[in-house]
């Protein structure tokens, strides 16, 4: 995964690129590189190990003018993040330049081949044999586009891409299979980015290439075409967020933002889609599905990372609230384990860039299989989005920490919608439930402000914890995944260790690690479970183990166990999971922070996760 940003137009191009890079740095920030064209033709390199920043350093703007170029910031996946593996990428003529997000997986085949032809290479990319392939096949024909299809046609594997060619000036061609691409139709300019991030404060009215397609873009025309040449009509699409909701907006880190932003970004979820005062839900999106959501024999939701926690919680949802069977399957395993499919099966797939490999691949498989495909997804347009029978947008808004908060509370939201739509028709929820729960959900947002309110009990706590080397994180029900997402929000983002556990599972091995120096964060509400849960706590205790616990509001008795709490309002259990998950989310942060940890670009991570 990366971020590939493109111009070709009539401004000097090089600072529109950097800026547009630096917006996409959450989706990798291996290395930096540029590739301008100057007035003389030449292909002027610009690249460097680590951030956009450090590029900056190489280089002065004012020298370096051309009013067409592309740009990378890399997520490496063949050879080390250092130099020369940085792209752009150029076959050895230095001629055409290519900069690439994605895998090619049949790279050393074509590799052998050309270097049978006397091809040299120099960096360990996978993308370096690509721009050599360009170049053979423009030897061959001398036809700019010709060339770069012929070349896609023998790769096999994902790619979004922007070439230059030095020979054909006046053009840049971009093409993707399985990478994000699109570009923004400016006044005699056009831009190319992976994501609109880059393209926002340049034009709205954007193109989404699809997998398979290639477009040639002059400054003031555009073609789409397949990878096979056939023509492609594509309809200009209107963005409809704006540059501020991209930028931090006073906050220090997007992930402060984002969970700040949690009480309009649930309500953006659910607005125009329930009546309160009936609980009856209505989503657009999956309109043509509902027969089969509501006849379903089972549910399978898919999903990796942070969105298979929302996973989880749907799980018990649809069991609890719907008596619909729901399995809950890693993205990234579910093509490999022969999966049984029968055709009242419906399958959700959660992402929230809507570009996830893993899940694209799963979702990819269950289409052969013939299941009905749901996606829930945060980003417009995205290819999960594009690619499922139907689906639910979160509308979170953008999500640039690469640690995920707003989502993953926006995701559970969409799922209490699912759950009282199918709940309703198949009369689980009764009619008065439907109406406590839905006027419930309209208190939500005000009852995460009061809990962000709180943001300094927690981050006194944060204090008090920074430097412990373990965590655990233990929750009942429906909140066992909200304590998995707890223990990785940490691990993300301060590389404490930390694990999550149903409460009860603790006793059964991890209660070994217990000592004076482990926190333990017990997710206790005032619910069926709570008496459970604080038996689990003495176990605790009677160990030494230092206990935090999420509690509800006006519960006295937890203070009898807890050595720090963090309270939330009391809610229906179906919200609990939201509510709970705002401290933690917080906690994190300020950990993180307080261990002076880059929390929106932790290391080795990237936002979007568009490689297998
Ligand atoms: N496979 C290419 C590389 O490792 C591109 C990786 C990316 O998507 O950033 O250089």
């Amino acid at each position: 995964m990366c971020g590939i940003v493109g111009y070709i137009g009539n401004r000097n191009c090089l600072g529109l690129i950097i800026d547009g890079l630096k917006r996409l740095e959450y989706r990798g920030y291996d290395s930096a590189g540029v590739a301008i064209l100057d007035k003389n033709n030449d292909i002027n390199i610009y690249k460097k190990k680590g951030k956009v920043k450090e590029l900056e350093s190489e280089f002065n703007i004012e020298d370096l003018s051309g009013h067409t170029g592309i740009g990378h910031t890399r997520w490496a996946t063949h050879g080390e993040p250092n130099d020369i593996n940085a792209h752009p990428q150029t076959d050895m003529s230095g001629n055409i330049a290519v900069v690439h997000n994605g895998i090619i997986e049949n790279f050393k085949t074509l590799k052998k081949k050309l270097e049978k032809e006397n091809y040299k290479f120099v960096s360990d990319t996978d993308t370096e044999v690509l721009a050599n392939l360009i170049q053979y096949h423009f030897k061959q024909n001398n036809n700019f586009e010709t060339a770069v299809r012929y070349a896609l046609s023998e790769v096999e594997g994902a790619y979004g891409i922007a070439v230059l060619n030095r020979s054909v000036p006046d053009k840049i061609i971009i093409a993707r299979n399985g990478s994000p691409l699109m570009f923004g139709l400016g006044k005699d300019e056009i831009i190319v980015s992976s994501d609109a991030a880059a393209i926002i404060n340049v034009t709205k009215n954007v193109i989404y290439l699809e997998d398979g397609e290639i477009a040639v873009l002059k400054y003031d025309s555009f073609q789409i075409k397949t990878i096979t040449d056939e023509d492609i009509f594509r309809e200009v699409q209107r963005i409809d967020y704006d540059i501020e909701e991209i930028e931090k907006g006073g906050f220090e880190h997007f992930m402060l933002k984002e969970i700040c932003e949690q009480p309009d970004a649930i309500q953006n979820t659910y607005r125009g889609r329930i009546n309160f005062q009936t609980g009856d839900v209505k989503l657009g999106g999956l309109e043509t599905v509902k027969d089969k959501l509501f006849n379903a024999k089972r549910i399978i939701i898919t999903a990796c990372g942070t969105a298979w926690h929302a996973a989880l919680v749907g799980e018990y949802m649809f069991e609890e609230y719907c008596r619909i069977p729901t399995e809950v399957e890693y993205a990234s395993e579910f093509r490999y384990k022969n999966p049984i499919i029968n055709k009242d099966d419906v399958i959700i797939f959660i992402s929230q860039s809507g570009e996830t490999a893993d899940t694209m691949a799963a979702l990819k498989e269950a289409k052969r299989l013939g299941a009905t495909t749901i996606g829930i997804v945060n980003a417009v347009g995205s290819s999960i989005a594009r690619a499922v029978d139907a689906g639910t947008y979160i509308h979170a808004g953008p999500e640039i920490g690469v640690a995920s908060t707003k989502a993953f509370t926006c995701q559970l939201m969409s799922l209490v919608l699912i759950t009282l739509m199918i709940g309703k028709n198949k009369g689980t929820i009764s009619d008065e439930n439907l109406m406590e729960i839905a006027a419930e959900l309209k208190l939500i947002p005000e009852k995460i402000r009061e809990i962000i309110e709180r943001k300094n009990d927690f981050k006194f706590i944060a204090e008090e914890f920074k430097d412990s080397r373990n965590f655990l994180y233990l929750g009942r029900g429906l909140n066992f995944p909200v304590a998995l997402e707890g223990a990785l929000k940490l691990k993300e983002i301060s590389y404490i260790h930390a694990e999550g556990y149903p409460a009860a599972e603790m006793k059964h091995g991890p209660i070994a690690l217990i000592d004076e120096n482990m926190p333990v964060v017990f997710i206790a509400p005032k619910d069926s479970t709570y008496d459970k849960i604080i038996s689990n706590i003495e176990e605790i205790k009677a160990r030494k183990g230092k206990i935090i616990t999420v509690a509800t509001q006006d519960d006295n008795e937890i203070n009898n166990y807890s050595d720090y709490i963090m309270r939330v309002p009391k809610t229906l259990p179906i919200f609990s999971p939201i509510l709970n998950s705002i401290p933690l989310q917080f906690l994190s942060y300020y950990i993180a922070t307080a261990r002076g940890c880059n929390v929106d670009q932790p290391r080795n991570l990237a936002k979007s996760v568009t490689v297998e």
